[in-house]
């Protein structure tokens, strides 16, 4: 039976009685609306650990557009029989004033890689994931928290954030899952029309295919879709898209 946690209080002393009685905890931190993706996450979690909590949290500090954060899919009861039949032990689904009881005066802020790509498109973004993601992982107290390589930059600075405040908790990488079609699964592809979603793997197909990242972002552009970026770095080449109201990014290793 998976155990639902709100009270933040109430929430550490159950993560911390399960940390000093020597058992390992994986978290997986989600925004729910749950597919596949975070699935996989939460199976690594519990091959290797023996306790698997996952958060369940849209974080309003990480949109910079108010009507992005009103559309975003919300759906606790069905993530919560999603996270039940995959055999999570707790979920932890905080209230917002509660998490953010400072009205988000403090924040984390990186100020290098931060700058490109997402953090170049979104701002503020990075602020308030990496914000959430500190407090999330002060709450949980775990041994490994696991995150998608869909959101490579992401990871990157999480776990540079991890080893710069020397948090306890291991930071771990987990492959991107993709639809049938190469598509890279993600909460907001729900959003897109049967005509985007049948244009929408060509994002894949054109950002895995042969290029420059310039010839790339042409590509895109003539195949119907906007482009924010098209960027190579650290032998990988990332890119973010908006096809329609819906914006999907997606990265292959070169
Ligand atoms: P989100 O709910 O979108 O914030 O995602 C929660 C976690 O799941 C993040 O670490 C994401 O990188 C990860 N994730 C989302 N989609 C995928 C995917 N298609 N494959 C692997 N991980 C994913």
């Amino acid at each position: 039976m998976t155990e639902v946690l709100q009270d933040i209080a109430s929430a550490r002393k159950r993560f911390r009685k399960i940390t000093r009685a020597g058992t390992s905890l994986g978290l997986v931190p989600t925004m729910g609306a749950l597919h596949e993706g975070h699935l996989s996450l939460v199976r690594r979690a519990a091959d290797e650990n023996d306790v698997v909590a996952v958060s369940v949290f849209v974080n309003p500090a990480q949109f910079d557009d108010p009507e992005d954060l009103k559309r975003y899919p919300r759906n606790f009861e069905e993530d919560r029989g999603i996270l039940e039949s995959a055999g999570t032990d707790l979920v932890f689904y905080p209230d917002t004033g509660d998490m953010y009881a400072d009205g988000y005066r403090y924040k984390v802020t990186e100020i290098e890689d931060s700058q490109f790509q997402e953090g170049a498109h979104r701002r503020g973004f990075f602020d308030g994931v990496l914000t959430v993601v500190l407090k999330l992982l002060n709450i949980v107290g775990a041994d490994r928290a696991y995150f998608g390589e869909k959101d490579w930059q992401q990871f990157n600075l999480i776990r540079g954030m991890a080893e710069a405040f020397f948090l306890n908790t291991e930071i771990i990488p987990c492959p991107i899952i993709r639809e049938y079609d190469g598509l890279a699964m993600s909460s907001r592809n729900a959003r897109l029309s049967s005509a985007e979603r049948e244009l929408a793997p060509a994002f894949h197909r054109i950002l895995a295919g042969t290029g420059s990242p310039e010839d790339k972002a042409a590509r895109l552009e003539d195949a119907g879709f906007a482009v924010d970026y098209v960027e190579e770095r650290e032998g990988r080449i990332l890119g973010a898209i908006h096809l329609g109201k819906v914006r999907l990014i997606d990265n292959v290793r070169i």
